[in-house]
């Protein structure tokens, strides 16, 4: 794997903390009803390998449980919104705010999702929307 640096995030409060030891995915916007009920606007998400990904603190880590194949992980205290994984998926979502770095820059949202929920009151900026889930941004290198 080509050198990385290692990214770290979490919640406001330090009850979630988590660790990035890979290479991460441009960031996808969803704007599904859920996604924006959850962090009451919309959801700016970077992908990461499970393998690549690991949990430093959880002791206010909730999961709750959004559909039958789905989770959102979240802080019991703070409140943050900060993981969605799908079941068994090779991969977990992490909302791009939750990051320490504020991304520095190399990642940006690469595409907007599920725009056929979005919310009337904002506009979207140039990057390629779709109506439904299906987006065109490929994961990173795996190693
Ligand atoms: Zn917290
Ligand atoms: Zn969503």
């Amino acid at each position: 794997m080509a050198e990385q640096k290692a990214r770290t995030g979490g919640c406001i409060c330090g009850g979630v903390r988590y660790r990035i030891s890979g290479p991460i995915k441009q960031i996808v916007a969803c704007h599904c009803r859920e996604c924006r009920r959850m962090t009451g606007h919309f959801l700016p998400s970077t992908d990461v390998w499970n393998e690549h990904f690991e949990l430093t603190e959880t002791r206010d880590l909730g999961w709750y449980r959004s559909s039958p194949k789905s989770r959102r992980g979240f802080c019991k205290t703070c409140g943050c919104s900060i993981f969605f994984r799908t079941d068994n998926a090779e991969k977990i979502s992490i909302a791009a705010g939750s990051l320490d770095d504020g991304c520095d820059g190399e990642i940006r949202i690469a595409a907007h999702i599920f725009t056929a929920e979005k919310g009337a009151y904002y506009d979207l900026d140039g990057a390629p929307a779709y109506e439904d889930g299906g987006d065109s941004v490929p994961m990173p290198p795996r190693d």
